[in-house]
């Protein structure tokens, strides 16, 4: 499943989340690791040399509301951000995990996802 809740709540969110279309195949991405339930695939328009993004095959909005609905889940995506990062050779030279939550840090695709960013200095991060 997809999602959790309802049939109508599935479809809604299915239909509605851009995320979700990739977890279903609908919308091509450029796989970097799957598991049973986590998906790492590379962000259309990468903000750094190595740019991925690590996300629950099931659809919650936010880190917020999966880390206090799925423990477990939340420890997934966690556990792929880091195999992801020594996959890409990210670990030595270290790396930046962010999850934007909501508005005002500009969360734009509500189904949660790790941003993982690295292979090249960073820079502060509010630039
Ligand atoms: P922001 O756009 O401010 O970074 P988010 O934190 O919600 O907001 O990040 C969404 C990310 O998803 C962006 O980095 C964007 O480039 C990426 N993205 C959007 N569409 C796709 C897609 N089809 N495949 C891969 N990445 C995508």
């Amino acid at each position: 499943n997809l999602v959790s809740g309802p049939e109508h709540t599935m479809s809604f969110v299915t239909m509605d989340c851009l995320f979700c279309r990739i977890v279903s195949g609908e919308i091509p991405a450029t796989l970097v690791r799957e598991t049973d339930t986590t998906l790492a695939f590379r962000d259309i328009m990468p903000k750094a040399v190595s740019h991925i993004l690590v996300i629950p095959k099931e659809h919650y909005a936010d880190v917020a509301t999966l880390a206090q609905a799925d423990a477990k889940l939340a420890s997934d995506v966690l556990e792929t951000v880091a195999i992801v990062a020594e996959h890409e050779g990210l670990v030595a030279d270290g790396f930046r995990v962010i999850f934007n939550t909501g508005e005002y840090a500009g969360q734009e695709v509500s189904h949660v996802h790790a941003h993982v960013l690295g292979g090249e200095p960073l820079g502060p991060m509010l630039a």
